[in-house]
């Protein structure tokens, strides 16, 4: 007997209200009582077409605008090129129509982190300046498709210094180092993150005064296979190019390990770790944190980790309130990546999490998490911790006024 059939037969003697009644009542309770034929399910539903909603009845804030002014320290209006090898910057967006959104949410100041280097990074610099030289400030990047030259210790700590020369304000490293640059640029053996050739740029950064953002790794559910363990099946199967799993990729571990030797062999240079790290590994966060006072965390796109252990991150947030930093990694063109679509829906999330106690609501601007099958919960920071995460920490780093 199938499934179905079997459940039509328990609701009938449901009906029937006769003996078997002890069997099928717990059926009939959970199909509504009724048994009647809107209440059986329409056949087999495939995971993609599952969007369930939630019959909780609890309260709900909109949060419009950030309690405190904010700093959003994670941001790619522009960007150069995977390897940052494009000569003119490719811009997500008009400044002029990204200025209005920030000023209703609050948002004081953007940190657009991919600004490229050489001819790139000067005219995302003259661009942004020319449309509001306060609000956008532009991080560097290494200029990744010379690493195989003999001088390029030497001369990757020198761009450091003209990128300082021109206007950038911090030095930012994608996933790029670790996950896709190799010796050959494209081909050959991974360069790893700790490779010395970066030492001169890491300590010029740290003596010019540029904090350096750095990507290292990626969820921890993007170095496992994409099967039905996956808790992030639905992300890397729509994305499989997202995925880590095999080949000669480190592993997560090894990835924030070579990161973690960097910061120690730097200690005057100040590092933000963006999307915390391993967001899903607070304890081991904290670890680092503990051990590097040159380390800092940054939270974009994930309050979804976050957020659905809401008890272990406000203890995160109450330990580490001078060291995180507010951040929402937003693309204007997002279309892929629902959680960073620049917006102020975006921001109202992030503000929503942070200073609210709500409970269960959705961590992204789309009609199913993207990130993974659940549902967050708001930290309800105080003032004081607000204050710091939201504007005094990156305030701190970029060397910006209160
Ligand atoms: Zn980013």
């Amino acid at each position: 007997m199938g499934c179905l059939s079997r459940r039509r037969w328990l609701a009938s003697v449901a009906l029937g209200g006769l003996g078997r009644a002890v069997v099928a009542r717990p059926v009939a309770r959970r199909e509504g009582g009724g048994g009647a034929a809107g209440a059986q399910p329409q056949g087999k539903l495939a995971l993609e077409d599952y969007e369930p909603k939630s019959m909780l009845h609890v309260p709900a804030h909109k949060v419009e605008r950030a309690r405190f002014p904010a700093i959003d320290f994670h941001t790619h209006l522009s960007w150069s090129g995977r390897f940052g090898e494009a000569e003119h910057p490719h811009f997500n967006a008009k400044p002029g129509d990204v200025l209005p959104v920030i000023a209703r949410k609050n948002v004081r100041a953007m940190v657009n982190l991919t600004g490229g280097y050489g001819k790139a990074l000067e005219e995302t610099v003259r661009v942004l300046r020319a449309a509001d030289a306060e609000r956008f400030l532009v991080f560097t990047e290494p200029w990744y498709t010379r690493v195989a030259e003999a001088d390029y210790p030497r001369f990757q700590a020198e761009q450091i210094a003209r990128a300082r020369e021109v206007g950038a304000r911090g030095l930012k490293l994608t996933k790029t180092l670790g996950l896709y640059l190799r010796e050959r640029v494209q081909e050959g053996a991974l360069v790893k993150v700790d490779d010395r050739r970066f030492d001169p740029m890491w300590e010029e950064a740290g003596g010019r005064g540029m904090p350096v953002a750095v990507h290292t790794s990626d969820p921890e559910a993007f170095f496992l296979p994409i099967d039905r363990f996956n808790e992030r099946y639905e992300e890397l199967s729509a994305h499989p190019d997202w995925s880590f799993h095999g080949r000669d990729y480190p592993t997560n571990r090894e990835l924030h390990e070579a990161r973690n030797r960097v910061v120690a062999r730097h200690p005057r240079t100040q590092f933000v770790v963006l999307h915390v790290g391993d967001a899903e590994d607070l304890n081991w966060v904290s670890e680092w944190l503990d051990r590097y006072p040159n380390m800092h965390v940054e939270i974009g796109a994930r309050i979804g980790e976050l957020g659905r252990q809401p008890r272990a991150a406000r203890r995160f947030f109450d330990r580490y309130q001078d060291r995180i930093l507010f951040g929402t990694d937003a693309v204007p063109e997002g279309r892929e990546t629902p959680q960073q679509i620049f917006g102020e829906e975006l921001y109202e999330i992030y503000f929503r999490f942070l200073e609210t106690e709500d409970e269960y609501f959705d961590y992204a601007p789309a009609p199913k998490p993207p990130q993974g099958r659940w549902r967050i919960y708001g930290l309800g920071l105080p003032e004081t911790i607000l204050k710091k995460v939201y504007y005094e920490n990156a305030a701190r780093l970029l060397g910006l006024g209160a």
